[in-house]
């Protein structure tokens, strides 16, 4: 089950979409690439099944 999110990238600031895989697991972290400066940023999820509860990045 696939949420939508928008996060401000903590390298460029620029707002990117994420989507978050709710089904994964209570809590999840994995990497990114920020669309826009193609920086990686690390994502820290908190969720239950299709609703995100908490989101966080930060730059590698
Ligand atoms: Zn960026």
């Amino acid at each position: 089950m696939l949420e939508d999110v928008i996060v401000d990238c903590p390298s460029c600031g620029e707002p990117c979409a994420l989507s978050v895989d709710t089904s994964a697991g209570p809590e999840q972290s994995y990497f990114e690439d920020c669309p826009t400066c193609c920086a990686p940023m690390e994502v820290f999820v908190k969720s239950k099944p299709g609703e995100i509860l908490s989101i966080s990045v930060t730059a590698d």
